[in-house]
């Protein structure tokens, strides 16, 4: 008791956050993780894209140019270098190749015209010396260096862009004729990059807190049958008198499981408690009257007993009787208890019906002589019954016993076995003295007798009924009586077949 305190008290101290808190943050912890690598991915992703694209664009320009002002077989200037930018070029291969229409080239002036146009590209060209002669937009003016540079991100000016140079070689000549320098602005790239990252930042503290609203929501919905699971065992644990369940729960999942089987639980509890107290009660009750005689013996014999040796006789074989009789209770008592433990100390047991009838069958035969005892089989092969064996025996000695002890003048015992489908049949029919339809309904309980002098005499304790029902009903197996006042009674104990066996006549 005193360790089991010292628990709770620890248990109370290091009490953590709820189930709810815990699956919320959960959840938001996973989403969040989940959220950031695809953002990370969509970032990163663009942002390649993007860049490759630019890239791309600015060296398809530079390349175009260079295309145009190879054309030119001496030193650039900017009478030809605007010359070339301006029509079309075109490759002798191509010439030949294709049929080129005033449209077309028309058409191939316009996009270049429109390429050069970008507000993004400063594209200037410089003649072999490394001297200005063109520019498309009036910001820089320098050669930054005269070799060729592939596209490469550079900071000019407090601008940042891709760099790129080449120098022009005349078609003609094979000679050097200047250079093209073009400076592609990636501003517009860091604007949508920076509006990218923003996006994704917002929607993932967006999605944070929405995550952990709707867990918290969620588990508090979800975990609401088990918070009143644990109200409901504190409310007992507090009041153990309290005959409080647990409410359904309609959700059809585990909790409702736990619901079901915790008021289960709690039924077969208190069914024992009640069992218990009952049981207390009665066999103080039983053992009070033998208890009663005897001592009444003792005092008899105290007083006169001594010297009167008829009172001596007498009073001793009385006492005897009376403490075979308790000694007998007592049995039957342990046989009750016990049967009442059956379901959790022999659930695969069986028995076979014929073997086990046949056998008692036989011994009620020579222990009762005079009575005329018959079996009428019905069952062509043998049947296996879900009871353990001892326990079959014992239900039908009890039930044979009673038919012998309450047979009168008609020393008769019918035995008859058949089955269903599913279930072994056995009646048991005496031509004794009956019971009424009011003590039919009672004889099950414990201790109860039809005339409880008469059947003192008969060595009855009212228990062997109670047993035989308890031990049918734990086997999922049932037992009834039907009878007529002086004519006899019959009682029917049906019991669940496992399994056929083979033929064996
Ligand atoms: P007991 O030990 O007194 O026989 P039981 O529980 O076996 O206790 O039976 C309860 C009561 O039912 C008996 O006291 C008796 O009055 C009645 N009873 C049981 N079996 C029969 C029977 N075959 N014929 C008449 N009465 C019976």
């Amino acid at each position: 008791m005193k360790k089991f305190k010292m628990r709770k008290a620890t248990r109370k101290e290091l009490k953590g956050p709820s189930l709810t808190i815990k699956w919320a943050s959960a959840s938001s912890f996973f989403i969040f993780v989940v959220f950031t690598i695809f953002a990370v991915i969509t970032y990163k992703s663009s942002v390649n894209l993007i860049v490759e694209k630019e890239r791309e664009n600015a060296e398809r320009t530079v390349a175009e140019v260079g295309n145009r002002l190879a054309n030119v077989s001496s030193n650039l200037t900017i009478s030809e270098v605007y010359e070339k930018l301006k029509t079309p070029s075109f490759d002798e291969n191509v010439l030949d190749s294709k049929k080129v229409t005033v449209e077309g080239s028309l058409m191939e002036m316009d996009t270049m015209l429109s390429e050069l146009g970008q507000p993004a590209l400063f594209l200037s060209v410089y003649d072999k010396e490394g001297t200005l002669v063109f520019e498309t937009q009036k910001v820089r003016s320098e050669l930054v260096k005269k070799e060729k540079q592939v596209a490469e991100i550079k900071t000019l000016d407090d601008k940042t862009g891709f760099l790129i140079i080449q120098p022009v070689y005349s078609k003609e000549n094979r000679e050097q004729t200047g250079y093209i320098q073009a400076f592609y602005e990636l501003s517009s790239f860091y604007d949508i990059r920076n509006r990218l990252l923003l996006t994704l930042i917002t929607l993932e503290v967006i999605s944070l807190i929405l995550s952990s609203v709707l867990g918290f929501i969620l588990s508090t919905y979800f975990l609401k049958p088990l918070k009143v699971l644990r109200d409901t065992m504190d409310t007992i644990r507090k009041d153990p008198q309290s005959d409080i369940h647990m409410p359904d729960i309609h959700s059809n999942d585990e909790l409702a499981d736990i619901a079901e089987i915790f008021n289960e639980m709690l039924d077969r509890m208190r069914r024992y408690i009640e069992q218990q107290e009952q049981f207390v009660e009665d066999v103080s009750h039983e053992l009070r009257t033998p208890v009663a005689i005897i001592e009444g013996h003792l005092n008899l014999l105290n007083r006169w007993g001594k010297d009167d040796p008829e009172v001596l006789e007498e009073s001793l074989e009385a006492s005897l009787q009376e403490i075979a009789r308790m000694k007998s209770l007592v049995q039957e008592m342990l046989d009750l208890s016990r049967a009442e433990q059956v379901d959790v100390q022999y659930p695969n047991h069986t028995s076979n019906a014929k073997q086990v009838v046949y056998q008692v069958f036989n011994n009620f035969k020579i222990l009762y002589p005079d009575f005329v005892i018959t079996l009428d089989d019905d069952l062509l092969h043998e049947v296996t019954l879900g009871i353990y064996r001892n326990h079959f025996e014992q239900l039908l000695v009890i039930i044979l016993d009673n038919a012998v002890k309450y047979s009168t003048t008609r020393k008769e015992v019918h035995i008859s076995i058949s089955k269903t489908l599913s279930e072994f049949e056995i009646a048991i029919q005496d031509f004794g003295e009956g019971i009424t339809e009011d003590d039919l309904d009672k004889i099950f309980n414990r201790f109860y007798r039809v005339d409880k002098a008469r059947a003192r005499n008969k060595g009855g304790n009212g228990l062997g009924l109670s047993i035989a029902k308890q031990l049918v009903e734990n086997y999922k197996g049932r037992i009834d009586a039907e009878s007529v006042i002086n004519q006899g009674t019959i009682f029917r104990i049906h019991i669940p077949i496992v399994e056929k066996r083979e033929l064996q006549e």
